[in-house]
């Protein structure tokens, strides 16, 4: 058969429901068919047609390093030739949870597991079975993965598709959920085990938190005795060496860490001090397992990545996210459309609007200027410029530390120009 995206995709619709195995990759709200990759390499990928594309999708944040990191596939492919999985411990999981716990302050034990949507879920049940409440609160738009209790008012893929939460989940599953809007601090009571947050809400594009909003939800938390839980799926490993904690000066009860901890390959994991971990089997009574649990070949990647990245890179990253933040907001502006790209670390969000934007503070406010149908449009200009965006209003564009100055100023290029089409339309 021939080797074209379409082909590939009319293959795929055949036997992966709407063709993706994750809802965030469909091209639904942006339309068209989505490209199929069939390499990556640094900063690019290539499809199966053999294009190249300039990529800021990075796998939604879990590579920090670029595509394909010869460093990385080198661990990957040493572990392989040990073994791949055995259902015993191995050197491998002690190492990355040396090297997360070290990196992160107060934080002494971690559990690795095989994805974020696992490590929150986890968290979750931890954080009930140890103050022996139920309620959980989280904020509007904000992401923790697809578990039952906190799909409801989920931001990414559930936003990107206007669902309220999903079908399928039962009432009773969020009883005990309660949504608060992004940047209002609750006031709680005593039945709250724990608030769920993104320190920098990365799922609703990029909101950032206003000062004073993660030291008030930990005075707060304090105040009733419920657990802080901060989702650092996204931002662990990404904003700064020691994630949220370092750049907030905010430290949570229990972390959430995915994505960059797995180096490309499947892992997630949940940390806590030792003493809060003691509740977990098979010293305590909550219950968490995985057969594929601290995979050797993740632990490979995921440790490499965090042993091949200095304080300094963490830096330059910054600095060149931030001055490309600024000059695509130009780049755009030229065309007479608007823009707003709030910044967080390396974090990059983008708005677009036909009016001045009042940089968001929840997700009722950035959905205003996600849904008003100018995203989709810049989108496919941008593809047709080679540069990959997310196919989805309310992801954010990464930066890694494979992005070299003349890649970003090839993108800025393009988005000069693709705002002046979409202006035009
Ligand atoms: C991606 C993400 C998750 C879910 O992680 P998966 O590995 O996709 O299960 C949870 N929380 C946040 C903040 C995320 O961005």
């Amino acid at each position: 058969m021939s080797e074209t995206n379409q082909a590939w995709f009319d293959r795929a619709v055949r036997v992966i429901p709407g063709g993706v195995d994750s809802p965030v990759r469909s091209f639904r709200s942006v339309g068209g068919t989505p490209y199929t990759v069939a390499s990556g390499s640094g900063a690019y990928v290539t499809d199966v047609e053999g294009q190249e594309y300039l990529d800021f999708v990075q796998s939604y944040g879990a590579s920090l390093l670029g595509h394909a990191h010869p460093l990385v596939i080198e661990r990957i492919r040493e572990a392989a030739l040990r073994g791949t999985t055995f259902g015993a411990p191995t050197p491998g999981e002690v190492l990355l949870a040396e090297a997360i716990t070290s990196r992160v302050a107060g934080l002494e034990q971690v559990r690795l597991v095989s994805s974020g949507t696992e490590a929150v879920m986890s968290a979750v049940r931890l954080a009930r079975g140890a103050t022996g409440r139920s309620k959980i609160l989280k904020f509007d738009g904000c992401y923790h993965g697809h578990s039952d209790a906190l799909l409801v008012a989920g931001g990414s893929g559930v936003a990107q598709l206007g669902l309220p939460g999903s079908a399928g989940v039962t009432e009773g599953a969020v009883a005990d959920t309660i949504v608060s809007p992004y940047n209002e601090v609750p006031t709680l009571d005593e039945t709250v085990a724990a608030v769920l947050v993104e320190p920098v809400a990365a799922n609703m594009n990029l909101v950032r938190p206003v000062p004073g909003f993660l030291d008030a939800l930990r005075t707060e938390c304090d105040r009733v005795g419920a657990l802080l839980i901060f989702d650092e799926v996204i931002t662990g490993f990404r904003l700064a060496p020691g994630g949220a904690q370092e750049y907030f000066g905010v430290t949570p009860d229990i972390w959430c860490f995915g994505k960059v901890i797995g180096g490309g390959l499947p892992v997630g994991a949940f940390g806590a001090s030792a003493k809060l971990l003691q509740n977990l089997a098979p010293t305590g009574p909550v219950y968490q397992a995985g057969t594929l649990s601290g995979n050797p070949l993740a632990t490979a990647a995921g440790l490499t990545v965090l042993n091949n990245v200095t304080r300094a890179d963490y830096e330059l990253l910054t600095k060149r996210a931030q001055t490309f933040a600024t000059e695509l907001v130009d780049a755009i502006s030229a065309s007479g459309l608007y823009a707003c790209a709030p910044v967080e670390g390396p974090l990059v969000g983008l708005f677009l609007s036909g009016e001045p934007i009042v940089e968001p503070k929840n997700f009722s406010e950035a959905k205003v200027y996600c849904e008003n149908g100018l995203y989709p449009k810049f989108f496919h200009e941008m593809l047709q410029r080679h540069v990959a965006l997310a196919p989805g209003a309310y992801e954010i564009l990464f930066v890694s530390m494979a992005h070299s100055q003349a890649d970003l100023e090839r993108a800025l290029f393009a988005a000069a120009d693709a705002a002046k089409e979409v202006a035009k339309s």
